[in-house]
Order: structure tokens, then sequence, then C-alpha cells
């Protein structure tokens, strides 16, 4: 059985004890171990803060997107070799492993595009310059310069490789080093693309390092100058953040978390529309089994359609088939973790309190392919709840697996949008119609509520990628519940990693110092 080492202080760091198992999903059967006993975290700290940091901030903006190109290309080139670990760590398809690969490479090859056009200053300009006074002899302008301290990455389970990504994209075109962490459970996908980048010198020493297992103190010693980057549920999130330290030198956290999103059928959409709204709340339910931050739980259809819409996602739902990855036909994989089914089992008999089944056991099943009563087969499971606003548990409880509840509604938009907002706060709701003043109507209502809006109508039902796929140019994150934190989103996610400045003073000397960006 392999033992998953942590990168840290330039070498692999093996411990000898505390492991914990990580298996195959689909059989049970365990693959490896991890730990990170042994592991002096002050010293990981500090060689962040004394090699990797001065490292990257020797580059500029652009050599920076160099090494993030650079990097895309190694992990392209062993796609393969990823993907069939996340097939055996992970349980996932080939298309799902994809969506988790491709997306890191992809993102990786976004930053590396977009810093290029950020030229080779050491501050950032943001916005125009401003006259402070009567004269051009005061004036006044904001940069954006690289924070002196760490990047301390925490990641969930189901985003391996995206998760580690899209994180490290950004603090190192921003300057800063990262300690990266993977949830022990999948890691075996971010292990293998550390090694890679590390035997390729992709970075820096110092400014890539990984913890493989738990974190020990390595969060209370973060400081005014560091980042706390989270994805995870929301509880974990609120323990974590709630640190002492983190406090009283406002270190600067992200947290990513939970999300009951939604998607919307308006009323009289036009059959493209529903063609889209149908083939996204299908797939959004079952891709990567369901455990996805950006998974639709509830979906919203008008009263008057809700029995046509209800039999057509039960035909298509009745199409998956669930299994071993490895065997042919299976079309989505087990949930992760014998904990995760667990979770799932409980879940989903919590949303019955307040719910009524419509497709799926709602419980574990044998998958095809695997030994009977081996693995952690969770089936496609539709809910029906025919009062949307009474049934608190489905705006309450995430079930991280291939579960979503049918709300049937009134049609306006107003109802709409209050039923989303009732979820607390959401990575992405999408909605589906062609009526302008129904969606203006819904977009107001449901913005403040959400953090990304994906209209599906005739005129991007060809070419609309579906809504779970978080791409790197608009941003990530939502409010409330969904953590209130912001990712990608372009510069968005960059400057988490830059300390903004204003400058003041004549305008030629302030000008001379906050040269225009040539992307400008
Ligand atoms: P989780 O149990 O909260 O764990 C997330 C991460 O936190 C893991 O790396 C875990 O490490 C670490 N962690 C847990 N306790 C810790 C502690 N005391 N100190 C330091 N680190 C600690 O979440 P998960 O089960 O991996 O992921 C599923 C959840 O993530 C879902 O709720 C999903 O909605 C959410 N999610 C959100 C997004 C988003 O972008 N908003 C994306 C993906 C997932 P160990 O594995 O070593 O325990």
């Amino acid at each position: 059985m392999e033992t998953l080492k942590s990168y840290v202080c330039g070498r692999w760091h093996e411990a000898d004890a505390g492991f914990r198992p990580l298996v195959n999903p689909a059989t049970g059967e365990e693959i490896a171990r991890a730990s990170s006993r042994g592991i002096d975290f002050g010293e990981v700290l500090e060689h962040a803060r004394s090699q990797g940091g001065p490292a990257l901030r020797s580059l500029t903006f652009a050599e920076r997107a160099g090494l993030l190109k650079a990097a895309s290309k190694v992990l392209r080139e062993h796609r393969d070799e990823l993907l069939e670990l996340s097939r055996v760590n992970g349980g996932t398809t080939r298309p799902d492993g994809a969506f988790d690969v491709d997306g890191a490479t992809g993102t990786l090859a976004y930053y590396g595009a977009i810093g290029r056009g950020l030229g080779d200053r050491p501050l950032l300009v943001e916005g125009d310059g401003v006259q402070l006074a009567k004269t051009e002899g005061f004036w006044g302008r904001h940069g954006l310069a690289p924070r002196r301290g760490v990047a301390v990455h925490v990641n969930a389970f189901n985003f391996p490789a995206w998760g580690l990504a899209e994180k490290l994209a950004c603090s190192i075109l921003a300057g800063v080093p990262a300690v990266t962490k993977p949830a022990t459970a999948t890691a075996m996908v971010a292990v293998r693309i550390v090694e890679l980048l590390v035997a390729a010198e992709a970075f820096p020493e110092g400014a890539l390092q990984l913890v493989c297992g738990g974190t020990g103190d390595l969060l209370d010693r973060l400081g005014a100058q560091d980042v706390f980057a989270f994805t995870g549920s929301a509880d974990t999130a609120m323990a974590l953040r709630d640190r002492q330290n983190l406090r009283e030198t406002n270190t600067r956290v992200n947290v990513e978390a939970d999300s009951l999103n939604a998607a919307v059928l308006a009323p009289a959409p036009s059959e493209a529309a529903v063609d889209l709204f149908l083939k996204d709340v299908v797939r959004e339910m079952t891709q990567k089994t369901g455990q996805k931050c950006t998974a639709v739980r509830r979906v919203l259809v008008p009263a008057a359609d809700a029995e046509r819409i209800e039999e057509a996602l039960v035909e298509r739902l009745a199409r998956v088939v669930p299994g071993d990855p490895a065997a042919d036909g299976v079309t989505m994989g087990p949930v992760a973790t014998a904990q995760q089914l667990e979770d799932c089992e409980q879940g989903v008999a919590e949303l019955l309190a307040c719910t009524r089944l419509v497709h799926g056991e709602g419980r574990r099943i044998d998958g095809t392919g695997a030994p009977a009563g081996k693995g952690f087969f969770f089936p496609p499971t539709l809910l029906r709840a025919d009062d949307a606003r009474g049934a608190a548990a489905v705006h309450q409880r995430e079930v991280f697996g291939p579960v979503a509840t049918l709300l049937p509604y009134d049609g306006t938009a107003e109802e709409a949008a209050d039923l989303v907002a009732l979820g607390g706060g959401t990575l992405v709701t999408s909605v589906y119609g062609d009526d302008m003043d129904w969606l203006g109507r819904f977009t107001e209502g449901c913005a403040p509520f959400t953090g990304r809006i994906y209209i599906g109508s005739e005129a991007s039902a060809e070419v609309a990628p579906g809504s779970g796929i978080a791409l790197p140019q608009t941003l990530h994150g939502g409010p409330g519940r969904a953590g209130g934190g912001e990712e990608l989103g372009g510069l968005v996610g960059v400057k988490a990693y830059l300390q903004r400045v204003a400058l003041q003073g004549a305008r030629g000397v302030v000008e001379e110092l906050l040269v225009p960006n040539e992307s400008e």
C-alpha cells in the first residue's frame, strides 16, 4: 500500500504514524495511507516566507504567468495518469475525472494568459487616477502589492485537481507562495500533481508546498500578511475561521462552502429552454455523483408544468447507470467515501420528513460491475415537496450526492426569487426562460442571494456549458451560507493575495510609480 508523502521545506516528508486510510470507493479496498505527523509547521511557513516569497516577487507578473502556463502543460502531458488516479481514489468516470483535471489545466492556462498582459511592474494598477485638489499637484490612484506572507489552501475532497489549481494559479500570479492541503480521503491526485510540478521545477523552491494529512498548528501560526483560503463544508469553515490569531491579526480569510443551488424554470419557456433545463438538471444531479458544490439541489418549476417536468426528469434519470467506473456502460460512479454514503442516506431520510420520493431508492445500492455489498453506490434520487415554502429542510440540508428536490411554485418571478433566497446564500442559480420582463424581475430579486446567475434561453441553448462549471473568467463564490468568499473572476481571485494601497501625490510622481497596465 502506498504511503503518501508531503512536500515541505524542499524535501519529501514521510510520516511514521498517525495514518488515515484512502480507499477505492468502488470496491472499498484500501489503496494508500496519509499522515502529516512529524512536520514542523513553523519551518514550513518560514521556508515559504524566506525562500518562496522573495523568489516569486523577484519575478514580474508576466514572468509568473509564464510559470503557470508551463505548469498547465506539465499536467496536460500527464492527463491519462491523473484520470486513472481520479478513478481509483475518487471513483470518477472518465468524463467526471476530466471535469476536475481539465478544469485544473484550463484554469492554470487561463491565468497564464491573462497574467502576460500585466507587465513587469512590482505594483499592479487598479482603476483610473483622480484629481484630489485644485490642480494635478495632488492626485490619487490605487495600486495592488503582493502580500508578504503565505497562502494556505485547504481543499475539499471533490475537486483534488481543480481545487488545488484554481487557488494556486491566483496566489502564484500574485507573487505569494502557497501551502496546499488536499482533503485526505482523495489526496492521491493532488499528491501526483505536486510530484509532477516539483520534478518539472515548475515554480521556485518554497513557492509550493504540500501537506498531506492534518494541518497541525499551521493555522494557529498565520498572521497579518498571510491568506487562508478554505473550501469545504460550512461547519468546518465555521470551526476553522474562528481562531483567535486569525481574528487578532486580521488574516485574510476566504471561504467557499456549502450551497443549496437552485435551477428555476420560468413560465412559458421555449422548447429549447426546457430541453436545456432538463439536460442541465440531470447533469448537475449526477455529474461527479452529485458531489459538486455547484450541483443543483432544488428544482423550481411552475406548478402548471410540474407533472410533465417530473415525468421527463424521471425518464432521463432512469437511464443513468451507477457502478464501478472501470465497468462498461457505467455512467455514474460511487460517492467518494463511506462517510459520504452515510451522509447521503441520512440526508435523504431528513428530507423525507417534508418531501416524498419520486425516483431512486434514497439509500445504498449495489453498483454495476462491483461485487455485491461492496462500494459506496448511491442512486440518482429525486424528491418532491408540493409546499415549496414549508419544506424547510430542503432549503437547509445539503445532501452531497445525486439528490435533488422538485419544488412546484406559483410561476411568479418574485416567488421564485424568494424561494432561492431561502437557501441562505448560494454559489449558482440557473434560470431557464425567454420572457425578458420575468427574467429581469427574477434577477433583481435573486442577485443579492447568489454568486452567479446562469441564464438558459433559446439564444444560449446551443452553447451553454451547464450551470455547474466554475469558469475562471467569472466569479466563483457566494454570499452567506456559501461562505461569503470570492475566487476566480479574472483578477478578482488574484486580488485576494494582493494588498490594495492608495497612492497620493503629484500626478507625475503617482503615475511614474503606478504605470498603467499594458492590458488596460
Ligand atoms: P470538509 O469535511 O469540510 O473538509 C474540507 C477540508 O477541510 C479538507 O481538506 C479537510 O481535511 C479539512 N479539515 C477538516 N477539518 C479540519 C481541521 N480541524 N483543521 C484543518 N483542516 C480541516 O469538506 P469535504 O467533505 O472535503 O467537502 C465537501 C463540502 O465542501 C461540501 O459541503 C461542499 O458543498 C463543499 N464544497 C464547496 C466548494 C465551493 O467552492 N464552495 C467546492 C467544493 C466543495 P481532511 O480531509 O484531512 O479532514
